[in-house]
């Protein structure tokens, strides 16, 4: 349980952070706190090194000035790292989300878990000692999994994309390795993270996004909050069943989403039903060059995948959907799919469709910004 001091403290930093800079007088009138508590709590955070006078600012023509105060950026760093089945990225941000470092690490399909542990040790040690960054201005690691988690626990639990990665201690690993705590969670939840703290979600309180690459996933951000179900896991989108549709899936069950839309298992149907291996690339240009039965194949993938997603919204009635950057594979389509999502729409509402700005370190920011959130003490 947090004492009242720490309940102000974290109220004021936090509306330090959303605010570019904020006088103590603002502060006294936004968050309704004797002036003497927030003249102290003001001090301890300069001590601290977190926040700093900025400025002036004069409200009236007579009067003084208020002295302004804003949130050091280089205050402390904050790292993430995401795990996916080809790769391993890790960065360190700022707490305004400026990039320190950045690198990645390959994965190989005969690394078995031990391997991938060692591998992120490594990783995560160079970036760091690269950065330069004394280690105690690194506030903490925010791990991204790309399967279902024990969030409390900090274990990897299973993964549909990465099938070795199995009860693994992964924070458990990291704390002992790198000394700095660390925090866990799921890569669709880190995606929202991401989108909620430097892009396109910024504003809202409402909204979702949706993965779509080796996995099928969605993020959910319902008033202000991650929806993470009891065990985590809720937003495993990829895993609803499909009428009709027969093929295994690697959560172990048949018929899911994942196992008929995910990029490799689009070029897998497209193989088994014309006999030759195509990337999805050359797929998407075969579809654009009016290839007659990869049309009819991709036409059957978008009708499943796009009611798919009416469902979703249709359950949880977002302000805007944000459709991971992969989409932009389909550009040309796109216009036609999200049409087809509106049409079984329960009830058409102006929803917005955006397509996320980040790239593949989407995930990894989201791992920072975990970190970011635990620092300020967000509820999110
Ligand atoms: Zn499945």
């Amino acid at each position: 349980m947090l004492s009242k001091y720490e309940i102000h403290k974290k109220n004021i930093l936090n509306k330090i952070y959303e605010n570019e800079k904020i006088s103590r007088q603002e502060l006294h009138e936004l968050l309704d706190l004797r002036f003497a508590t927030i003249t102290k709590i003001v001090k301890d955070l300069i001590a601290d090194g977190i926040i700093e006078e900025s400025g002036e600012k004069r409200k009236r023509e007579k009067g003084r000035p208020h002295s302004l105060l804003r949130i050091i950026p280089n205050c402390r760093f904050f790292v993430g790292c995401e795990l996916n089945p080809e790769n391993i990225i890790a960065l360190i941000l700022n707490i305004k989300g400026a990039l320190i470092i950045k690198d990645k690490i390959e994965i190989l399909k005969t690394d078995t878990k031990e391997d991938i542990l060692k591998k992120i040790e490594i990783l995560l040690k160079n970036v760091i000692e690269k950065s330069k960054i004394e280690k105690n201005k690194i506030y903490g690691i925010g791990f991204v999994d790309p399967g279902i988690i024990d969030v409390e626990n900090g274990v990897s639990i299973f993964s549909s994309i990465l099938p070795q990665w199995k009860n693994v201690e992964t924070k458990k690993y990291i704390e002992e390795k790198l000394n700095i705590n660390t925090f866990i969670t799921g890569s669709a939840q880190a995606k929202v993270l991401s989108e909620k703290f430097f892009g396109e979600g910024k504003e809202s309180k409402n909204f979702i996004f949706v993965e779509f690459g080796n996995g099928i996933g969605c993020g959910i951000m319902s008033e202000g909050k991650i929806v993470h179900g009891i065990g985590g896991v809720a937003g495993e989108f990829g895993h609803i069943k499909i009428k009709g549709i027969e093929e295994n899936c690697n959560c172990g069950k048949k018929g899911c989403l994942e196992a008929v839309a995910s990029i490799p298992s689009i070029e897998k149907r497209i193989e088994t039903i014309i006999g030759k291996r195509l990337t999805i690339k050359e797929i998407v240009n075969e579809y654009e060059k009016n290839n007659q039965k990869i049309r009819e194949i991709l036409d059957g993938i978008f009708d499943i995948f796009s009611t798919s997603i009416s469902n979703l919204i249709n359950i949880l009635n977002p302000e805007f959907v944000i459709l991971d950057k992969n989409f932009l594979l389909f550009e040309k389509f796109l216009d036609e799919f999200i049409k087809k999502i509106k049409n079984n729409m329960v009830y058409d509402y102006p929803l917005k469709f955006k397509i996320s700005n980040f790239d593949e370190d989407i995930g990894a920011i989201g791992g920072a910004c975990l970190s970011i959130s635990k620092f300020l003490g967000l509820d999110i």
